[in-house]
């Protein structure tokens, strides 16, 4: 690396206080932001808007929907010869639901920062708003604009970063800082939930024989799923994410034991991969449920897309090539600040890179810090991946947003 790229990381780097990016993700660990409160996410936008702006660097909020706003912030370029980089991070977390440990008391010990939220990813996004600080304070002149996005309801329905998608700001490139432990995530599937709609006929359960038990309709319809489909799906590879999955996670039907229930719905997580399309998808099942129907001319069944966890953009694969720019920028950072290579490879969630890639021709990785336990009863981010990650974004910055000085 030319000695004065160095020198230049270096200068960021200095501007960076032990222990400050450990403080602020502490404070926004304190900031409940999940869909209990219904202050929702405005609190920790407000504070990290005020935060940011405190540190000279412009930064605003903008309505997604009412109180709930999205934090902009932005290290404005000077010529637009580099690549502008978006730091994406959602603001909102889950509900603390019963969590062995105070789960908005944030806590530092054994290098571990546990919250509710701490990892997934207050984490990932304090990380993100310093380093925009410390390119900031050391006053880079950064040649494209740098801008960190703090989005509204990820958990949800991804409408934060949907609104980024429609309204702006549009980047080249961009990273999203959900948990990664330090890898580079270039790729992942996409999620569709759907639902099966069994239809039967209610009778009496004395006269069984009259109705159609939409229950047990049901159930053939999952053995077929577990018999025909997943072998299926089991044959099917992806060159660039984990093999596709399914899993039934819900089931409901019939009023109670004396009636032949008329209707069931079951409910499944499908998660495809850039090989498949939507298509490829629903037509799956429409064959199984012509399977089904071949021994039970009466089976009648719906297939339907749940929308509850998405607001109008599908939850596409996300798939960068592992030779865009912006992966090479981030595994020369890595390994700059770690002094390891960075392993570059999959990720087993969906995340709102997605969106930013497919919807916003924005191609966008994911990468973040490491810990245990989102969602669940003991979360917590280690320390040292914060200063790490911190380091490693705006490392990054000045690598795809090119300087002057
Ligand atoms: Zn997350």
């Amino acid at each position: 690396m030319p000695r004065k790229a160095k020198d230049l990381d270096e200068r960021v780097r200095r501007k960076l206080r032990k222990g400050e990016v450990e403080a602020l993700v502490k404070k926004l660990v304190s900031l409940e932001s999940h869909c209990d409160v219904p202050t929702r996410e405005k609190e920790v936008a407000e504070f990290l808007k005020n935060f940011l702006e405190d540190e000279g660097v412009n930064a605003r909020l903008r309505k997604v929907e009412r109180g709930r706003p999205n934090v902009i912030a932005t290290v404005k370029g000077t010529t637009g010869a580099g690549r502008s980089l978006m730091l994406n991070g959602h603001t909102d977390t889950v509900p603390a639901y019963t969590m062995d440990i105070k789960p908005f008391s944030p806590r530092v010990t054994g290098g571990r920062l546990y919250g509710r939220g701490a990892l997934d990813m207050k984490g990932g996004l304090g990380a993100m708003a310093m380093a925009l600080v410390a390119v900031h304070r050391a006053r880079v002149d950064l040649q494209s604009d740098l801008v960190l996005a703090a989005v509204v309801g990820e958990e949800l329905r991804s409408e934060g970063t949907e609104d980024i998608v429609v309204r702006g700001p549009k980047t080249d490139s961009a990273i999203v800082g959900e948990p990664t432990g330090l890898e580079i995530h270039a790729s992942h599937r996409g999620l569709e939930w759907l639902q099966v709609h069994i239809s039967g006929r209610a009778a009496h359960g004395g006269q069984a024989s009259r109705g159609v038990n939409a229950i047990a309709m049901a159930a053939r319809f999952i053995s077929a799923v577990d018999d025909e489909l997943m072998p299926r799906l089991a044959r099917r590879k992806s060159r660039s994410t984990l093999p596709p999955t399914l899993n039934i996670g819900a089931i409901s039907g019939g009023q109670q034991p004396s009636s032949v229930a008329d209707r069931c719905v079951v409910t499944i997580d499908r998660r495809w991969i850039p090989e498949e399309s939507l298509d490829t998808v629903f037509q799956d099942f429409y064959d199984i449920f012509d399977s089904v129907k071949r021994d039970h001319p009466e089976f009648r069944a719906k297939l339907k897309r749940d929308m509850t966890n998405m607001k109008t953009m599908t939850h596409v694969p996300n798939v960068v090539e592992r030779s865009h720019p912006l992966v090479k920028a981030l595994q020369a950072s890595v390994a700059q600040e770690t002094g390891r290579r960075a392993k570059t490879t999959t990720f087993w969630g969906w995340t709102d890179a997605a969106l930013l890639t497919h919807f916003a021709k924005t191609p966008a990785v994911v990468f973040g810090p490491g810990g245990s336990g989102a969602h669940s009863r003991t979360e917590y981010v280690r320390t040292s991946d914060l200063s790490i990650c911190t380091r490693v974004y705006a490392a990054t910055a000045l690598r795809t947003c090119k300087t002057d000085a």
